[in-house]
Formats: structure tokens, C-alpha cells, sequence
């Protein structure tokens, strides 16, 4: 049996995020984008509403709303966000990424230690990966330090492009012990400890009001009870997360900008009028207006079902990258379209399709650029439909 259908709870819940983004996001879009202010106000709000929690099992979380329902469920909060502002379901996605280390690989005290907190927004969360000399390539960029001495490991180097990086209390960081592909671990940070600074915020054109910048790590001293899995498996448990929570969260993202592009792009085309007509029944419009309809029932039906395999326990890397890829790269062809129907007022700074495709550009990048996705795909597609 196929069935396309929402759970009762699931539709509640897109209901509360729809309720939450349209009442209380949208009103601060406009400032967050102007002065590139990270909301906090919404992000507590988000952890009451129990939008931190839907991966962490409810044994971590147990009077938290939403706790544990899982990826269709994380999905619908993100694309919801992402419709009114992407900057906010960028930081909350990532929240979610910082989790996932500990929720996948984490010891029965390193959950009970760290996800309690994580689940109600008490405490914030990040992953760490990329370095300046390239995000692409980890095993011959990454050149952050640990090294073991007694019960700690000291940490030296630096990370950017980290989002959520100067208001996570709970940092995820992949660096080297080792060498080749088996010489990397993961070690939780946390905020305040020695040695440990904020770097530069990495400034981009969208996603303004999303927190993205440096770490610096110098001599920084990380008792050994923070290493996540056995020391080695790094690079495999930051990648399980940026495969199944990092790069499904972006998609979703981006699923809710191609979503808002519909919407406005019909409503525009019905209120201008031209040659004494609606410009809606212009044929070159309608052909617009059909792309973006297609690019969000494709992209819909790619997240969903990606999300739906994992909900399932089962292996999705090549799906999440697709979904990535085609979903990304929907909302800037989705955006720039916007752009067109409106005319010059597409570039208006006050008016929002310029605003959605600056926010659409930078998904491209993160979590994995859409070259990398397309070597995901390529190796399942070589190794088991050949
Ligand atoms: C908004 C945003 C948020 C981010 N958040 C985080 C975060 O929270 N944590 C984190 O660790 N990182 C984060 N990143 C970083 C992101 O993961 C990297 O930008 C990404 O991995 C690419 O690395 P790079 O920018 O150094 O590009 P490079 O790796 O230098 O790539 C340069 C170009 O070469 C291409 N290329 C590289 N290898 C190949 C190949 N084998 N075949 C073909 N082409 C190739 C790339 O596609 C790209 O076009 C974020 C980035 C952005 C934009």
C-alpha cells in the first residue's frame, strides 16, 4: 500500500508552525533582514513550542510537545518556517544537526548529560566542520588539532561558515587525531570553556538574521567524556548527521522559499494588470506560473519521501542528496522566476522575490555543495542499479 497522507498530529503540527511563523515570525522578518539581528526571542519561543525536540527520543525529553515524531515530522516545521523566514528554519535545522551526533553515536550518559537541554532550547547546538581551506575535501582540509593528553584532548584550529556558531552552548567539532579518513573524532565543545573564542561572522547576501561564523579553538582543553564515539570515527558520524539531518534540513528549507515563490507568484499575476488583463492570462506567465507549481510538487514529494525512509530506519543518503540538490536548486530557479513576473519590482528592496532568491543562493553551499551531491548520488547509482 501507498499512502500519501498526513498523521492527525502531523497536520496539527504544520497547523502550530504555520500559526507560529505567520503570527509571530513574520511581523520581525523585515528587521532580521535589514539588520542581520539573530531573533532569540523566536528561537526561545521555538524551544517552548517544542521545535527543538522532534528528533531526540522522548526518554530525553519526556513533557516536551513533539518530542521524538521524527523527520516527516521535522520537515513540515522546517518547510512551514522556511515559507515565512528561511533564516530562522536554517538556525532551527542546524539545531537539529548539532543534535544528531549524540541522539546516533552518543553514549547512554552523553545523551542524558547533553539532550534534556537540547530538547527544550535551553541550551542551543551546532556541528563544526568546515575550515577555511576548503569544505569540500574534509580529509585534506580539516587541520584543527586534538591532541590526547591524560584524560583530555587540547584542541587547536579554526572553523567558518559555522551556522549558529556565536549562540550555541553545545558544539559539535570534527578534528584530527590521526591520519587518512580513520584519523578524525568528534568532541562537544561547550561554550565558555578555556581557550575557546568566537571568530568572524561570515556575512552573506540571505539568510540574514541566521547566525553564521568562526571558531577559534586554542589550547582548548575537552575532557576526554566529550568524545563522541570512539576516537577515529569521526569523519563517519559528522557525515551520518550532515547526510540525514544537515542536508534534508536545507532541502526543507528551501522547499518552504519554492512554496512561498507559488504563492506570491499567483497572487501577483492575478492583481497586475496589463494590456487592460490580468498578466496571470499571459501565456509566458501561466508558463511560469506551471514551473514553479512543478518544482514544488517535485521537490514535495522528493523530501517527504526521503523523510519518510528514514522515519522507516532506512538508509537515504543518495535520497537526501537528491532531495538537496533538486530542491535548492528549485528555490534560486523559483526565485529568479518570481523576480521576472514582477518586473523591476522583483529587485525592489522592500518588496520580497529579491529577498527570497538572496535567501535561496546561500542553501546551494551549505551542508554540502550541489557538485558534492551529485558524487552521492553517482556512487549508488554505480554500486547497486548497475
Ligand atoms: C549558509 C551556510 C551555512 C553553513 N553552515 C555550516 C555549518 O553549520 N557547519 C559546517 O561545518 N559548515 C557549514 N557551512 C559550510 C559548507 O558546508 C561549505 O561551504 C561546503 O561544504 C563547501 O565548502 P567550501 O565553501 O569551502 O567550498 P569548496 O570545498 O572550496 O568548493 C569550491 C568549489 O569546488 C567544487 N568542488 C569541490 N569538490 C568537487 C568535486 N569533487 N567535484 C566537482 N566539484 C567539486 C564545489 O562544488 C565548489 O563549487 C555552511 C555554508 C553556508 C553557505
Amino acid at each position: 500500500m501507498v499512502d500519501f497522507s498526513f498523521t492527525p498530529e502531523q497536520e496539527a503540527l504544520r497547523e502550530l508552525a504555520r500559526k507560529f511563523a505567520e503570527e509571530e515570525v513574520e511581523p520581525k522578518v523585515k528587521l532580521m533582514d535589514e539588520k542581520d539581528e539573530v531573533p532569540m526571542d523566536l528561537i526561545k519561543r521555538m524551544g517552548e513550542l517544542g521545535f527543538m525536540s522532534v528528533l531526540i527520543p522522548r526518554k530525553y525529553a519526556e513533557d516536551v510537545p513533539h518530542a521524538g515524531m521524527g523527520h516527516v515530522a521535522r520537515t513540515i516545521i522546517l518547510e512551514e518556517l522556511g515559507r515565512v523566514s528561511p533564516a530562522l528554519s536554517q538556525a532551527l535545522q542546524i539545531f537539529h544537526l548539532g543534535h544528531a551526533p549524540i541522539i546516533y553515536f552518543g553514549t547512554e550518559e552523553q545523551k542524558e548529560r547533553w539532550l534534556p537541554d537540547l530538547a527544550t532550547g535551553k541550551k542551543l547546538s551546532t556541528l563544526a566542520m568546515t575550515e577555511p581551506w576548503g569544505g569540500s575535501d574534509p580529509i585534506g582540509s580539516i587541520k584543527m588539532t586534538a591532541k590526547r593528553e591524560g584524560g583530555e584532548y587540547v584542541l587547536n584550529g579554526v572553523k567558518v561558515w559555522i551556522t549558529n556558531a556565536h549562540i550555541a552552548d553545545v558544539i559539535g567539532v570534527v578534528a584530527r587525531t590521526g591520519e587518512g579518513p580513520k584519523g578524525f573524532s568528534v568532541f562537544i565543545v561547550e561554550k565558555g570553556m578555556k581557550g575557546f573564542k568566537h571568530g568572524a561572522i561570515n556575512k552573506g547576501i540571505g539568510l540574514r538574521g541566521c547566525n553564521v561564523g568562526g571558531i577559534v579553538l586554542k589550547d582548548c582543553r575537552v575532557p576526554v567524556e566529550n568524545r563522541i564515539g570512539e576516537e577515529g570515527e569521526g569523519l563517519k558520524i559528522a557525515l551520518h548527521a550532515v547526510s540525514n539531518v544537515g542536508r534534508p534540513g536545507v532541502a526543507a528549507t528551501a522547499l518552504g522559499i519554492v512554496r512561498r515563490c507559488l504563492e506570491e507568484a499567483a497572487k501577483y499575476s492575478k492583481q497586475r494588470v496589463l494590456y487592460g488583463k490580468p498578466i496571470a492570462e499571459l501565456q509566458a506567465i501561466q508558463w511560469h506560473l506551471t514551473d514553479i507549481y512543478m518544482d514544488y510538487q517535485i521537490s514535495r514529494l522528493l523530501l517527504y519521501y526521503s523523510a519518510w525512509l528514514r522515519d522507516m530506519g532506512k538508509r537515504a543518503d543518495a535520497e537526501n542528496a537528491m532531495g538537496k540538490f533538486w530542491v535548492t536548486e528549485s528555490a534560486v530557479r523559483c526565485a529568479r522566476k518570481l523576480v521576472d513576473i514582477y518586473g523591476a519590482w522583483g529587485n525592489a528592496v522592500d518588496k520580497i522575490p529579491q529577498r527570497l532568491l538572496r535567501d535561496a543562493i546561500p542553501l546551494i553551499a551549505a551542508a554540502g555543495t550541489n557538485e558534492i551531491m551529485r558524487l552521492v548520488m553517482v556512487r549508488k547509482i554505480l554500486k547497486e542499479l548497475t
